[in-house]
């Protein structure tokens, strides 16, 4: 495979010329581009440095060269969460270098326009609390999710990636070969839309799963609420289901990226109509779904509790653990996308809060969102 960056600026890591080469000579920075296969196509001084290289020692290698065995896995996690957009977190490695001294090093990373991989790095071997106890925490607790996401993002961004070029070159041969004029052209022309708008769906999805889009902005939580609920109502009258609303009277106002929460409530409310429609089939006065929102404290810091709970089928506590994985879904085929929880996940883990289910000892189930009233970012007073 061939990269413009790379063709541009020349494969030998020495320089090359441009802009970009003359940043990758000078900026005191860990920078790699890497292949989608881990090939180092361009490495900085700094980068080489650190391995007691030269950057043309570097260009052609696989980067696995530099990791010890243990550490491949987390290496190639972080390889295809960078390719996938969904690196939440810094992931630390140890590289050897030619002497065979080990550097500890933090990386983070994303994916340049023509699909290879910039990584940025900072040698912490020196001051390794740089990276703070929590950071780790949170790095090992996103691992498990993040794994799961790596692995079936990119199991299912190839099986449907794969015939959509297929499908993309055909109809194109098909235009090619078409009479002027005739139905066969446009028709092809269309699959190519469509096809087109097939692959741009699935890039969103995988990148909307990071969700770190947007400003923090200071709200009445009640509002937010309010707004995601009003968008239900009629599918849930439709339904025959009763909504229940139980709002504290005073919240505190808190900061966050509202459409956001907004969807959360949603993915959440439409998953419990989903969870009473399977349960009963028609009319029922256990068909009833509770919102609930008060103000509460999680480690110390005041946070609002939101509730969503309902009296379906619950969720079975092998599966409990899954639910939250992207693409798991218990739903008919062109029901679920299995993308619901994992993306609410993504935006209260990255509100700075948590988002857990609560099994109800009698059957339903129940959600609870804890978002902090003023998360990291949000402006002091
Ligand atoms: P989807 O709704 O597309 O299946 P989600 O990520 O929103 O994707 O949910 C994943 C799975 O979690 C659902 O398929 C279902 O098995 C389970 N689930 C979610 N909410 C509920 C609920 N309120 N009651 C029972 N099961 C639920």
């Amino acid at each position: 495979m061939e990269y413009a960056m790379a063709e541009q600026d020349g494969r030998d890591g020495s320089g090359g010329s441009g802009d970009a080469a003359r940043f990758f000579d000078t900026a005191p920075g860990i920078f790699l581009i890497l292949s989608v296969d881990g090939v180092i196509l361009r490495a900085s001084r700094m980068a080489a440095r650190a391995l007691e290289l030269l950057p043309e020692d570097l260009v052609g290698r696989q980067v696995t060269d530099f990791v010890s065995e243990e550490e491949l896995p987390a290496m190639m996690r972080a390889r295809d969460e960078v390719s996938y957009g969904v690196m939440a977190a810094p992931v630390v490695l140890r590289a050897t270098a030619a002497s065979g001294a080990s550097r500890l090093i933090s990386w983070d990373g994303t994916a340049c326009d023509d699909g290879s991989l910039c990584m940025v790095g900072v040698d912490i071997t020196e001051n390794p609390e740089f990276v703070s106890r929590d950071a780790v925490d949170a790095q090992m607790r996103q691992a498990q999710k993040l794994e799961s996401i790596g692995t079936l993002a990119s199991g299912v961004a190839h099986e449907i990636n794969n015939p959509l070029n297929s499908i993309l070159n055909y109809a194109q041969l098909i235009i090619d070969d078409a009479p002027p004029g005739g139905d066969a052209g446009e028709f092809a022309g269309e699959i190519i839309t469509e096809s087109n708008r097939l692959a741009k769906l699935v890039r969103n999805l995988l990148t909307f799963a990071r969700t770190d889009a947007g400003d923090l902005v200071p709200v009445n939580p009640a509002d937010v609420l309010e707004s995601a609920l009003s968008l239900t109502r009629a599918s849930l009258r439709r339904d025959m289901i009763t909504l229940e609303e139980k709002v504290e009277e005073w919240l505190p106002e808190i900061w966050c990226r509202p459409q956001q929460v907004q969807q959360v409530i949603l993915n959440l409310v439409l998953n419990a109509r989903d969870a009473l429609n399977e349960q009963f089939a028609g009319r029922d006065p256990a068909k009833r779904i509770t919102v609930s929102l008060e103000a509460a404290e999680r480690n110390g810091s005041p946070c609002i509790m939101l509730t969503v709970a309902d009296q379906g089928a619950g969720v079975p506590e092998a599966l409990a653990e899954r639910i939250f994985d992207p693409f798991f879904s218990t739903k008919p085929a062109g029901m679920g996308t299995g993308l619901g929880l994992s993306i609410s996940y993504g935006i209260v883990r990255d509100h700075g809060g948590a988002l857990t289910l609560e099994s109800g000892a009698g059957g339903g189930a129940s959600f609870r969102v804890c978002l902090p009233v003023r998360p990291a970012g949000a402006p002091e007073d």
